[in-house]
């Protein structure tokens, strides 16, 4: 309550200044307008002088909604005949913009107070209105945005979810049930998801990837997963980790593919490659035979065009011996057919071993060790091996000739961890992301004329990940590469 004498003048001020209000007399059907607010002429677009003392559908007619609800006039007489206050959140017009002379489509807020004044009868009606267009348009723009990104979904049959990581929460669109092999409708939890994944794959697949996502903050993974009517099938599951404010993990979200076609064009596609290449080692067993025994009946022979062809030839066909042994490998890859032959070992000696096969291949390096102390693993003896020597011949493909190689081996945090160091090209940050995919080869005048396909890095890390280790390069552009395993030190 207000005591004291206050000037209506203050009064009238301060209702000028109050954000949208209008105030009508209860006179229906007139509603004689008796004060607007600055703000409420600026959204109406009208002159004080021009409104105040005119009844208000001389100056604001809604002939064009005479029958819609939240019509003014029948909200101002509603308002007059039931004395209760009446909002609409929501009230949608269109208003001719006097500079464009073009109707434009406006929402507002609106408010009808009743104000009594003495009895019981309404006198005066407050009006405020709130222009809330932009809010409104701002959200019709988000849904659209939505509906887009369903019907895109859709169009790929791709199903989104969302998992809270703390109470672990799962919501999923119909298109997920469907894939797992159930009705759209069909309520699933995290667990019952997860219980159809295959065994085999969800320790060193969807494990891995989670715990990798809490690290990087990217989810990916392809598995096998098994429908209620029995029938297997592949999925892909890629999504991104979302930080709560105080950077924790929150929620993950991402979509499913189901992948089951291209995985079996895939295996399709390997099963042809290991059988080409399985049919094709015993010709070329054959072939480097007697190219060996011709080498040794005629070298050193007075023809020197004899000598270097032999010569070629031997290389050329060590080198497709290695590809066919590569792609050989390739397509042992599909899950559970990498097989891991463990056996407990001493590493330092298989490197040493790698080095000397390398050398005595490449005499133009100069390759060092540094060992680490008592390096025990239990891992796939031949398979390290393998990445030892992807390591070692990358580094002497990928520098220059009379450069140094280091290699170094340790313990470090209850794993052995190897490095081999090159002063070679180096590889820029955007190519190491992708190094250890299949195929990915860098793309430069440099790299052009030296021959590779692409899949030694990628199954060096198959390897390694299969044997719970890790694999990573260290590189910037012609600074040189270090290129890193580790494995998990046997106790003995
Ligand atoms: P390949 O050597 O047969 O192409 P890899 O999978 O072993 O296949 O290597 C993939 C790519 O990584 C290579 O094509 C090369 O561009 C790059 N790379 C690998 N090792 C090195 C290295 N030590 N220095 C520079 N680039 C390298």
């Amino acid at each position: 309550m207000i005591t004291g004498s206050f000037p209506v003048a203050i009064f009238q001020t301060i209702f000028e200044k109050s954000p949208g209000s209008l105030l009508v007399q209860g006179d229906k059907p007139r509603f004689t307008i008796i004060a607007a607010s600055d703000t409420y002429l600026e959204i109406t677009s009208s002159i004080r002088e021009n409104i105040v003392g005119k009844g208000f559908f001389e100056v604001f007619p809604d002939d064009a909604t005479p029958n819609d609800d939240n019509s003014a006039r029948k909200v101002f007489t509603k308002v007059v005949e039931t004395g209760q206050k009446i909002d609409i959140p929501v009230y949608r017009f269109d208003v001719l913009n006097s500079n464009t002379k073009k109707y434009e489509v406006r929402y507002w807020s609106c408010c009808n107070t009743p104000i009594a004044c003495g009895g019981n009868e309404v006198a005066y009606i407050l009006n405020t209105v709130v222009d809330i267009t932009r809010e409104v348009k701002a959200k019709e723009a988000a849904l659209e945005n939505e509906n887009r990104l369903r019907l895109a979904a859709d169009a790929a049959a791709l199903g989104t979810w969302e998992l809270n990581i703390q109470s672990q929460a799962f919501s999923y669109s119909p298109r997920l049930a469907e894939i797992f092999g159930h009705p759209q409708d069909t309520s699933l939890s995290i667990l019952d998801v997860r219980a159809q994944i295959n065994r085999d794959d969800m320790g060193h697949i969807v494990i891995d990837a989670y715990f990798k996502a809490l690290r990087t903050g990217k989810y990916l993974y392809e598995v096998r997963i098994t429908r209620p009517d029995g029938s297997l099938r592949w999925i892909k599951v890629q999504g991104v980790l979302i930080y709560d404010e105080r950077k924790m993990p929150l929620i993950l979200l991402g979509t499913i593919l189901d992948t089951t076609e291209s995985k079996r064009d895939e295996i399709r596609k390997n099963d042809f490659i290991a059988m080409a290449s399985h049919e094709l080692k015993t010709p070329l067993t054959s072939i480097k035979a007697y190219l060996q025994l011709l080498s040794r009946k005629l070298t050193p022979s007075n023809d020197s065009f004899i000598d270097n062809a032999l010569q070629i030839a031997n290389l050329q066909v060590n080198r497709m011996t290695d590809l066919i042994h590569g792609f050989l490998d390739l397509s042992k890859l599909e899950p559970g057919k990498l097989k891991v032959d463990t056996q407990v070992f001493d590493l330092n000696k298989l490197i040493e071993e790698m080095i000397a096969e390398s050398t005595l291949i490449s005499p133009n390096h100069e390759i060092s060790f540094i060992p680490g102390k008592d390096l025990t693993v239990a891992a796939d003896r031949e398979k390290i091996g393998q990445v030892m020597t992807n390591f070692l011949s990358n580094a002497i493909k990928y520098s220059n000739k009379g450069s140094k190689i280091m290699v170094s081996s340790k313990l470090k945090a209850g794993n052995v961890e190897v490095a081999v160091a090159d002063e070679g090209f180096g590889i820029n940050a955007k190519d190491q992301e992708k190094l250890f995919q299949r195929f990915y080869r860098v793309e430069s005048l440099r790299m052009k004329n030296i021959s590779g396909f692409g899949i030694g890095l990628y199954l060096a890390s198959e390897i390694i990940q299969r044997h719970k280790g890790k694999i990573w390069v260290e590189s910037a552009e012609d600074m040189g590469s270090t290129f890193y395993f580790s494995l998990p030190l046997h106790n003995k």
